[in-house]
């Protein structure tokens, strides 16, 4: 069975706001940068990491932050996965900055991006916005998955009340064929709204970045009553041992099957993977 990290940050050092790579720091145990550098400096690196960690596929990120992380633009991003499938690009469509949402979500899918990560708490929008609405319209149409950051943030220049999951359900009621991601599952106090929309809305799904797998019964009570609906990711760079997280769900008390499918098979299916 496949593993698919579903969040994995492709940033380059020179790109990120300074402040966060000395956030970085203690996290990556030395030189922030050199150790970026190490993974990102080729595609073929990126895929000996994943190697290491028992990756198969990861879904690579493209951000247009330039008021708290910083900006690694969609063409870097594209160009930087298509050396290999096992390397799946994700756009970021910032809307204070793109005038045609919709358009620029075709060139970017043209350039080879197969999904959208949206960052409501760093652009200062909220996601039912309809200003939005030509975007998940033509994601919709272009049957592009549309994953949003959900859950607190402590990254200065974040406001959180972008990032509550509720307002997800106009966009789901409103586009009920659209694939929306929960990033982070509403992290810190939303679960139970994330929990409950996912259960609500056919295509709605909680992604589990950032959250310690051993939490999850705890943060989810009934998670295997939505066992098709969780999907893995780490967040890298700012989690490191990836394969100790995988580790840490396989040993998490449901079923093997369940586990499957949330490390891997609900991914696949989202991204329209066939594992190879
Ligand atoms: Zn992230």
């Amino acid at each position: 069975m496949p593993v698919i990290d579903f969040h994995i940050h492709v940033t380059l050092p020179k790109e990120y706001a300074p402040w966060f790579l000395e956030w970085l720091r203690p996290i990556l145990e030395g030189d922030p940068a050199k150790e970026l550098r190490r993974v990102l400096q080729t595609p073929q690196a990126m895929l000996e990491y994943l190697d290491d960690q028992g990756i198969d596929y990861a879904v690579c990120l493209a951000e247009t932050n330039p008021l708290v992380t910083g900006v690694s633009t969609n063409e870097r991003v594209a160009e930087f996965c298509s050396y290999s499938p096992r390397l799946i690009p994700f756009a970021n469509i910032n809307p204070y900055i793109v005038a045609d949402l919709a358009s620029e979500l075709e060139r970017c899918v043209e350039m080879g991006h197969r999904g959208l990560k949206l960052y409501p708490s760093y652009q200062h929008f909220y996601p039912n916005n309809h200003r939005l609405y030509p975007l998940y319209a033509k994601a919709q149409d272009m049957k592009i998955p549309v994953m949003f950051h959900t859950g607190t943030s402590t990254f200065p220049g974040a406001r959180i009340k972008y990032s509550d999951p509720l307002v997800l359900d106009d966009v789901a009621v409103d586009f009920p064929e659209l694939t929306l991601i929960m990033a982070h599952s509403g992290r810190g106090f939303w679960y139970d709204r994330a929990f409950s929309l996912a259960r609500m809305h056919a295509h709605i799904y909680l992604e589990i970045t950032g959250l310690p797998p051993k939490k999850l019964p705890l943060y989810f009570p009934d998670l295997e009553k939505l066992a098709d609906k969780v999907i893995f990711g780490s967040d890298w760079p700012a989690v490191t041992n990836i394969a100790g997280n995988i580790a840490a769900i396989r040993s998490l008390p449901f079923a093997d099957e369940t586990k499957e499918k949330i490390l891997g098979l609900n991914a696949a299916q989202v991204l329209g993977l066939t594992p190879c």
